[in-house]
């Protein structure tokens, strides 16, 4: 039986409070680490750990298999990537890797293997990340020229393994990131050949957003008695994050975009669309208004996704469309807007999308465009991170549609009054209208 830990404390290393006050978490120091491991922390510029990596690195070291439920944003990639460091063998990295970490995604690929490589400082250790996209004859030749580590997607993983260019036979930990992930995009199948391979005796590290029943199964098959640590924040959706919709007819949804981006000039902004040819159309016609625009999705070569990515990471790009799949693990700290342009299929990928600004204690601000059909979907979403989004006037941004954008007066949603306990701070909606049904308040506030 898996034990459960309720863990304490704020759930996002960047929030305000988690400074260096006397009452703020102890520094590294108070964890048993090497002095080579500490001097790379300081170097990175990380002080104190986060709840995640306080509680995980203590037990990860002594290679309990662990589920650690945390959202990227919280720190979760060093909290594995300190243990491994400090357990890998030395000199050893032409036997094979020691340790691997399967990734959802290649821009995650790239972000952990990155991250280690910040933490390795001052060890002689090689971090190599293999994922689709990119010619797999140089991964060989890297795998080829020593691994201790391998960060990899399952279907780039499985690819080594069928033409024997990797070995698993010396891997001692293996970390499944992202586990509820990889199991939604279909995964599962190539994540369990790949266990299968790996030595029984090894240390199974499994970090998920959510633990969903596969996640669940998917732990009691492959790991020996993990230990489960909460880090899921009781809030979803932090509370930095103010977070409104529009109600608006499909056929106006890109003039909405525009009139917004152009009120709000976003220092950064990730559109979200559901589809990536949906992506791609929105961008094409964004770029028509605005300059440095570009969009990110599965369709498009990885050296173009690696120099989209840079962009924004530089700041040279301030909109970013983008599918789930690929903007869900974005970790680019200037992102002041969220905008989703297409409801997410799933809650999850709502809290995904919006965490993705708000990081390292700023303030962000997230608009979702709702056509009159998705109502239910919207209040999903609302049940799931327990707090009603605030409704905006679409006649603020473009008023010949008038105050119901564009909609028949059948058509348009009724507003519901704001329960007392949802402040919205900062908000300048006009005064709302009385609500029509108060139906779906009623649902929330039964469901909350
Ligand atoms: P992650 O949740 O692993 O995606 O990490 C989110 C961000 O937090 C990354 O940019 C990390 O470099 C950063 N980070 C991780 N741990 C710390 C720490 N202890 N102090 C400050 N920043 C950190």
């Amino acid at each position: 039986m898996a034990k459960q830990i309720k863990a304490t404390g704020n759930a996002n290393p960047h929030r305000k409070g988690d400074d260096s006050s006397s009452q703020g978490p102890p520094a590294f120091g108070g964890l048993p680490l090497s002095p080579v491991t500490l001097a790379a922390l300081q170097q990175a510029g990380y002080d104190h750990p986060t709840p995640v990596q306080a509680g995980l690195i203590p037990k990860a070291l002594r290679g309990l298999d662990l589920m650690g439920q945390a959202q990227t944003g919280t720190g979760k990639t060093a909290a594995f990537a300190i243990p491994i460091l400090e357990r890998l063998e030395p000199h050893r990295s032409k036997a094979g890797p020691q340790a691997m970490v399967l990734v959802p995604t290649r821009e995650l690929a790239v972000q952990v293997r990155d991250e280690f490589v910040k933490l390795a400082a001052g060890r002689r250790v090689h971090i190599v990340a293999v994922y689709g996209g990119k010619p797999i004859r140089k991964q060989s030749e890297q795998l080829r020229a020593g691994a201790d580590v391998v960060v990899g997607t399952p279907g780039r993983v499985l690819d080594h393994l069928e033409r024997a260019t990797l070995s698993l036979a010396g891997i001692r930990i293996v970390v499944l990131d992202e586990a509820d992930r990889m199991l939604d995009i279909g995964f599962r199948p190539d994540i369990e050949k790949i266990l299968r391979r790996c030595p029984q005796s090894r240390q199974t590290l499994l970090l998920s957003a959510t633990i969903p029943p596969p996640v669940q199964r998917l732990a009691e098959r492959y790991m020996c008695q993990p230990e489960v640590l909460d880090f899921s924040p009781k809030e979803i959706a932090v509370e930095t994050i103010e977070q409104f919709y529009y109600t608006i007819d499909a056929e106006y949804k890109f003039e909405l975009l525009v009139a917004l981006l152009a009120r709000e000039k976003p220092q950064q902004a990730i559109v979200f669309c559901r589809t990536k040819r949906g992506t791609e159309k929105v961008c094409q016609r964004l770029s028509r208004k605005f300059d440095s625009v570009a969009a990110i999705h599965g369709d498009l070569a990885q050296r173009v996704r690696d120099r989209v990515m840079s962009r924004f990471r530089e700041g040279k790009l301030r909109v970013l469309v983008a599918t789930d799949v690929v903007g869900r693990g974005i970790d680019v700290t200037g992102i002041s807007h969220i905008i989703n342009y297409d409801v997410p299929q799933f809650c999850d990928d709502y809290v995904h999308r919006v965490g993705r600004t708000g990081r390292m204690g700023r303030e962000g601000v997230a608009f979702t465009f709702v056509t009159p059909e998705e109502g239910p979907e919207l209040t999903r979403i609302e049940m799931r991170i327990n707090r009603l989004l605030q409704r905006k006037e679409v006649g603020e941004l473009l008023p010949s549609l008038g105050p119901l954008g564009g909609l028949p007066q059948a058509a348009a949603r009724p507003l519901p009054a704001q329960p007392p306990s949802v402040v919205v701070s900062g908000a300048s909606s006009p005064p709302a209208p009385k609500p029509v049904f108060g139906r779906r308040v009623r649902r929330i506030r039964r469901a909350l």
